[in-house]
């Protein structure tokens, strides 16, 4: 017998879980595509984007996933034979350079390992010996999903100023946009990526990018930007079809409106301030079972650590089999660990990571933990007492703070 009957919740970091309410706004007919109100929808997008991401230049909607909107922020920024320095901080980072690398872009990788955040020494110091500055862009992640390491952009743009180097500085924020603070023109970005499936909680399928007027102004002259991921016509719109270089995505539209509402009834501070409490409540918990087991968070410095996602490693392949006992026990689909090992490494099963992304709150986080202590007990796998405990702990204490604040 199984006791995962009832609702499932799939704690993977994308897609997160998509409130009922966004699903709600999907139902109904498909507006006209040409006029009327589907011009204002847009604008308030566009102008909502904006806002959450804190930018004042430009925003872009693509019918894509990430992958495309890497894709497409790389066909603007680039020219065929032009470097790329990409800073890695895991699995995606890698991703992200390899279509770039896939698509004529030299693409250099600067390795900071998978545990730690970007140094800026190094990269400012690999920006002086570009003295000819053949590097046109920076490329980083906020947060690399698979490693869950979060990166200080505003340091990096520190690094990239205090070289005197000119290259552009992009950031995918897939997995930390809305779940993190996020300050593109505080920052200094020049070109923001994310997607609709993850702090933004509306179904996959939309990816965003956000411009700015120097990488807009560089983007004049790339050679590989072709008719659909060319982000300049999307900026202009001359027409409104040039927003979607075709048709709208419509009921995507109606979802994400619906999202960007309820993150602005909660307020976007609030929302990275819950994000913030579920996330202490996991790392919480795994202080105490590491205690007592061969169990670790992948990110020692909690200064440099998502609170969108966490990864962790159970020594021995224990990730794997708690991974399944949770899914099929107890109706929680935890994520698997990607990047972390080779499949042919004997540490392969030792990894798994725990989404706190986008619409959730303490009692699914409380809720995955315990299922999770549970899956500890019934595989008699070593661990720590008082994960629970410590974990109800943390969601009271941020309680209180938020009580304490005006
Ligand atoms: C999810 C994610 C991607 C890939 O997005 P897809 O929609 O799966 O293509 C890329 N980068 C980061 C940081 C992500 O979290």
């Amino acid at each position: 017998m199984s006791l995962s009957n009832g609702r499932p919740y799939v704690a993977i970091p994308g897609p997160s879980v998509m409130p009922d309410r966004v699903l709600a706004a999907m139902q109904r007919p498909a507006p006209n595509i040409y006029t009327g109100a589907i011009v204002d929808l847009t604008d308030g997008l566009l102008a909502d984007l904006k806002q959450v991401a804190r930018c004042s230049g430009h925003a872009t909607i693509y019918i894509t996933n990430g992958h495309g909107a890497w894709e497409a922020a790389i066909a603007n920024m680039f020219s065929r034979g032009d470097t790329a320095l990409v800073c890695s901080t895991g699995h995606f980072a890698i991703g992200w350079a390899d279509a770039a690398a896939r698509m004529g872009v030299e693409a250099e990788i600067l390795d900071f390992g998978r545990r730690a955040p970007v140094d800026p020494q190094r990269l400012e110091e690999r920006l002086r010996q570009d003295s000819d500055h053949t590097i046109k862009a920076v490329l980083l992640t906020h947060v690399d999903t698979a490693t869950t390491v979060l990166n200080d952009i505003a340091a990096v743009r520190r690094a990239i100023d205090a070289a005197g180097h000119p290259a552009l500085l992009a950031v995918d924020a897939i997995a930390s946009l809305v779940c993190e603070p996020f300050d593109f023109d505080a920052w200094g970005v020049d070109v923001l990526v994310a997607a609709s499936q993850k702090g933004l909680m509306t179904p996959p399928g939309l990816g965003f990018i956000w411009v700015s007027d120097t990488a807009l102004e560089r983007s004049q002259a790339s050679d590989l930007a072709t008719p659909y991921w060319d982000w300049k016509p999307r900026i202009a719109k001359a027409i409104f079809s040039h927003n979607f270089a075709g048709t709208a995505p419509t009921h995507h539209l109606y979802a994400l409106r619906e999202a960007l509402d309820m993150i602005e009834e909660e307020g976007l501070e609030h929302v990275w301030t819950r994000h913030d409490a579920l996330a202490r409540a996991v790392w919480a918990a795994f202080g105490r079972w590491a205690d007592g087991g061969d169990i670790e968070l992948n990110v020692p410095d909690p200064q440099a650590r998502s609170h969108a996602v966490t990864a962790a490693r159970f020594g021995g392949g224990a990730a794997e089999r708690l991974r399944s006992w949770v899914e099929t026990e107890a109706g929680v689909t935890l994520g698997i660990g990607l990047g972390m090992a080779l499949p042919s490494e004997p540490t392969y099963g030792d990894f798994l990571r725990v989404a706190h992304m986008g619409h959730v709150n303490a009692h699914m986080t409380l809720g995955v933990l315990a299922a999770m202590e549970a899956g500890l007990q019934a595989l008699d796998v070593p661990h720590g007492d008082g994960a629970l405990d410590a974990a109800a702990a943390a969601i009271a204490e941020a309680a209180r703070e938020s009580a304490a604040r005006p």
